[in-house]
C-alpha cells in the first residue's frame, strides 16, 4: 500500500561543516528550542526577521560568505554541535513518558485531525486560538512520545495580513505561499510523481496531494487540492482558511474528514484511536464506517458502534449558532450516493446528525461527531456544563448532568511560549530537568526561591523588548511613506518601556467586547494619564474578513487610539500573529480579557501570559474560572450572566475601572520611586506562575487526554 518516499529537498549549497542545517529547517522542533534557532539567526540576524523566522527562506538566501564565516567561527560552531547533540538524543529517546505510562496507546497511533494547525508564524496556515491549539498538542505530543499523526490542510493563501487605514478600517492583503520556500516535504511514489488521494465530491471526483510537516518526533500530513486534473473550483479547496461559501465548506470537511482517511490508508497507516479537534472532520467517522461494512458486510448501526469505542471530539463553541451546520439540501447533494453504500436511506443519514433550529432542520456536525465518538470534551470545566447543557436534546432519557461530554481544560504549550531569557532563569532555579515536569504542581513551589530582583530585571527587559518591536515596525511604515504620521503613534511610536503596561490581544469578535474598556472614556483617559502612575494598553487582533460588526469594533478602538488625548498610551499593534503574540504575552504587566460569559469556551493566552509572568485580569469565564484562586491575578465580576447585555456590559466595566484604580495600579507602583520595584507585585507574580504554569501547561492536557481517552480507546485497562 504504501511505497512512499519522502525527500528533504536540502538543496541549500551547505558547507560541509554545518550541513545538517538543511535537517534542522525541515523540523519544527528548533520552534520550541530557543538554542537551536540561534544556528540560524546567529548568521545573520536581519535576514532572519525579514523571512518571519523562516529556516527554508532564510537558508535559500543568505549569503555564502555567511554561510563560510559561521564555519570559521568557533564559537558558532560550539553552538551548532551542541544544537545537534540535542537533537538527535531527542530524536532517538525511546524512554518516553508515553512508553512508560501508556504501553497500549505507544503500540498503537492516534490520528488527530483537524481544520488548521498554528505551530510558527512562518507557516501561517492558522486563523486563532483553534489552530494553536492543535499546534500546540502536536509539540507536546512529540515531547511525551505519542504515537501520534496529525491531518489537516496545506493552505494556498496564508491566513491574510491585516493593515489599518488612517479611519480605523481593517483591510486585508491574501497572498500566495511559496510552498519550495516552507518547512514542508512534498511525499512521492516510487516513480517520483506526488503521493495522491482522492474523494467523490458530489458527481465527479477530487484529488489531493500529500506533503508532510515534521514537528518533533511527530508527523503532520497535509492536503493539497491545487493539482492540474482538478477543474479550477476544486483547485481552490484547499486555497484559504474559513471560506463563508457553504459548497467549498462542505466540499472542504469531505475533503478532511474522507479524504484524510483515505491519505492515513494511502500511507499505510491504522490508528488505533482517532480524535476530531471540532466537528469539521466528522466525516471520517462515516468513512470509517463505510471501510468496516465494505470490509465485512455488518450493518452500519455494527460499524458505526466499532467506529465508536476509537473516536474522540472535542467541542470547542459555546454558542448553538457557531457551531457548524448545513442545510439538508446541501448535503443530499454530496451525498446522495453515498448513503447507500452505507446501507443508510436518505432520511436515516439525515438524521444522523439532525439538529432542530428555529431557522428549520440542519445537518449538524458536531451533532455528527458526537453521534460516533465515545469519548466527547469540551475545553473548559465550564464549557463542559455549557456544553451538556446545549447538546442535552441528544440524550432526552439522561439527566443533563450526565450528558456524556466530560471536559479536558486547555492549555499552551510552555515550550513554544515562554521567553529564553525566563527559561534560563527557571533552569537555574527550578533544576536543570524542569521542562520534564511541568505539570508537577509540587515542583513549582520552586518560583518561590528566585529572588525578586532577577525576575523584575527580565520582567523589565522583555516590556522594553516590546516596545522596541513596536517602534521598529512603526519606523518601517513611517519609512515607507504609506502611513499617515497619527497611525505611526497608533502604532506604538510613544510607548514607554517601564510605564504599568496591559495587554488585549484576541480575534476582534464582538463577544470578547475590546470595547467594554471604553465605557467611560473620560475615566479610562484619566487612568492612563496619570503622570506619576501612567499606564498604557496595547490592543492587537484580527476580525474575519466578512465579520462586519467585528471590523467596526476594530474601528471602534482604533479611533480611540488615535485620540491625541490619549497621550500616545493607547496603543494597536496590526496584523496579530504567533510573533506578535509571543512578543505581547511575554513583555506586558496585565493580561485583560472581557468576554461576556459563558462565551469564552477556554481562551488560551492568558495562560501564555501568566507562564511568563504577566498577571491576568478577566472575566470569570473560560479557563479564568478554574485558573483565579484569589491571589494570582484579578476577577473582573463574580460570574453572574444578565440577561440584559447592556446592563452586563455597565456592571463589568464599572468592577473593570475600579478594580485598576484601586487594586492593579496602586500595587505596581508601589514601589517607593516611580517605577521602582513593587514586593507586592513580585509576589502576585511568583504567585500567577507558580500556580498556573503547571495547571495549564500543554504536558498535563495531554496526559489528561491520553489517561481520560486514548488509554481507554485503546484498550488499555486504567
Ligand atoms: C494564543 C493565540 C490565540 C488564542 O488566544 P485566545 O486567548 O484564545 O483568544 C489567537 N491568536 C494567536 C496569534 C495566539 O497566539
Amino acid at each position: 500500500m504504501n511505497n512512499v518516499k519522502e525527500i528533504i529537498p536540502n538543496n541549500f549549497n551547505l558547507p560541509e561543516r554545518i550541513s545538517r542545517l538543511g535537517e534542522f529547517a525541515y523540523n519544527l522542533w528548533w520552534v520550541w528550542n530557543p538554542e537551536t534557532q540561534r544556528v540560524f539567526s546567529w548568521i545573520q540576524p536581519t535576514l532572519w526577521e525579514r523571512v518571519n523566522h523562516n529556516p527554508v527562506m532564510f537558508l535559500k538566501k543568505v549569503a555564502s560568505e555567511r554561510l563560510q564565516a559561521a564555519t570559521e567561527d568557533e564559537e558558532y560552531l560550539a553552538h551548532y554541535d551542541q544544537a545537534i547533540e540535542q537533537f538527535d538524543r531527542y530524536m532517538a529517546n525511546g524512554d518516553t513518558w508515553c512508553a512508560n505510562e501508556a504501553g497500549e496507546v505507544n503500540k498503537g497511533q492516534i490520528a488527530y485531525f483537524s481544520f488548521e494547525f498554528g505551530l510558527h508564524e512562518s507557516v501561517p496556515v492558522y486563523a486563532g486560538g483553534l489552530g494553536i491549539l492543535s499546534g500546540d498538542h502536536l509539540k507536546e505530543a512529540s515531547d511525551l512520545g505519542l504515537p501520534l499523526v496529525g491531518v489537516g490542510f496545506i493552505y494556498q493563501q496564508g491566513y491574510f495580513t491585516q493593515t489599518i487605514t488612517e479611519d480605523g478600517w481593517q483591510e486585508t492583503r491574501n497572498y500566495y505561499l511559496n510552498f519550495e520556500e516552507m518547512p514542508i516535504i512534498p511525499l512521492l511514489d516510487a516513480d517520483d510523481n506526488p503521493v495522491e488521494i482522492s474523494v467523490m465530491l458530489s458527481d465527479h471526483v477530487v484529488w489531493a496531494r500529500l506533503w508532510k510537516m515534521q514537528v518533533g518526533r511527530v508527523s503532520l500530513y497535509l492536503l493539497d487540492s491545487n493539482l492540474d486534473q482538478n477543474s479550477p473550483v476544486d483547485r481552490q479547496l484547499t486555497a484559504r482558511l474559513y471560506s463563508n461559501d457553504l459548497e467549498v465548506r462542505i466540499s472542504q470537511e469531505i475533503l478532511l474528514g474522507i479524504g484524510g482517511v483515505h491519505a492515513l490508508r494511502r500511507l499505510g497507516l491504522y490508528p488505533t484511536v482517532w480524535h476530531m479537534n471540532e466537528g469539521h472532520s466528522a466525516f471520517l467517522g462515516l468513512e470509517r464506517a463505510c471501510e468496516i461494512i465494505k470490509q465485512s458486510g455488518v450493518s452500519f448501526k455494527e460499524a458505526a458502534e466499532e467506529v465508536r469505542k476509537t473516536n474522540v471530539f472535542t467541542t470547542h463553541t459555546p454558542v448553538p449558532a457557531g457551531n457548524d451546520q448545513f442545510p439538508v439540501w446541501l448535503v443530499e447533494k454530496y451525498f446522495y450516493n453515498y448513503w447507500s453504500q452505507l446501507g443508510l436511506s436518505r432520511d436515516d443519514f439525515i438524521q444522523l446528525a439532525c439538529h432542530e433550529q428555529p431557522w428549520g432542520e440542519t445537518f449538524s456536525m458536531p451533532v455528527l461527531a458526537l453521534r460516533l465518538s465515545e469519548y466527547a470534551n469540551g475545553v473548559s470545566k465550564l464549557h463542559g456544563q455549557v456544553s451538556r447543557k446545549m447538546w442535552h436534546f441528544l440524550w432526552p432519557e439522561k439527566e443533563e448532568q450526565d450528558v456524556p461530554i466530560s471536559h479536558v481544560t486547555n492549555g499552551v504549550h510552555n515550550g513554544s511560549w515562554l521567553a529564553r531569557r525566563t527559561r534560563v532563569l527557571f533552569d537555574n532555579y527550578l533544576g536543570e530537568d524542569w521542562m520534564e515536569h511541568i505539570d508537577d504542581i509540587a515542583m513549582w513551589d520552586k518560583v518561590l526561591d528566585i529572588p525578586d530582583e532577577e525576575l523584575w530585571a527580565i520582567r523589565r527587559h522583555l516590556k522594553r523588548k516590546l516596545t522596541m518591536f513596536a517602534n521598529r515596525r512603526v519606523r518601517r511604515q513611517w519609512l515607507s511613506n504609506t502611513v499617515h504620521p497619527v497611525q505611526v503613534i497608533a502604532g506604538g511610536a510613544m510607548l514607554e518601556p517601564y510605564s504599568l503596561t496591559i495587554g488585549f490581544a484576541r480575534r476582534f469578535a464582538t463577544y470578547k467586547r475590546g470595547y467594554l474598556i471604553f465605557r467611560d472614556f473620560d475615566r479610562l483617559l484619566r487612568i492612563i494619564n496619570d503622570e506619576d502612575r501612567p499606564v498604557q494598553i496595547i490592543f492587537a487582533g484580527k476580525a474575519h474578513p466578512a465579520d462586519e460588526p467585528g471590523k467596526m469594533l476594530i474601528q471602534q478602538v482604533y479611533r480611540a487610539v488615535k485620540d491625541a488625548k490619549t497621550g500616545g498610551r493607547l496603543v494597536f499593534l496590526e496584523d496579530y500573529d504567533m510573533n506578535v503574540a509571543r512578543y505581547l504575552v511575554q513583555g506586558v504587566d496585565v493580561w485583560l480579557n472581557t468576554p461576556r460569559r459563558p462565551n469564552e469556551a477556554s481562551g488560551t493566552s492568558g495562560m501564555k501570559a501568566a507562564m511568563n509572568g504577566a498577571l491576568n485580569f478577566s472575566i470569570m469565564d473560560g479557563w479564568w474560572y478554574e485558573g483565579y484562586n484569589g491571589h494570582n491575578g484579578w476577577a473582573i465580576g463574580d460570574g453572574t450572566e444578565y440577561a440584559d447585555h447592556n446592563q452586563q456590559d455597565d456592571a463589568d466595566a464599572e468592577v473593570l475601572y475600579n478594580v485598576l484604580e484601586n487594586e492593579i495600579i496602586p500595587l505596581y507602583y508601589s514601589g517607593r520611586l516611580g517605577d521602582s520595584m513593587s514586593r507586592g507585585w513580585m509576589e502576585m507574580v511568583k504567585e500567577s506562575i507558580r500556580t498556573l504554569s503547571p495547571q495549564f501547561s500543554m504536558s498535563r492536557m495531554v496526559k489528561e487526554y491520553t489517561r481520560n481517552f486514548y488509554q481507554p480507546a485503546a484498550g488499555e485497562k486504567k
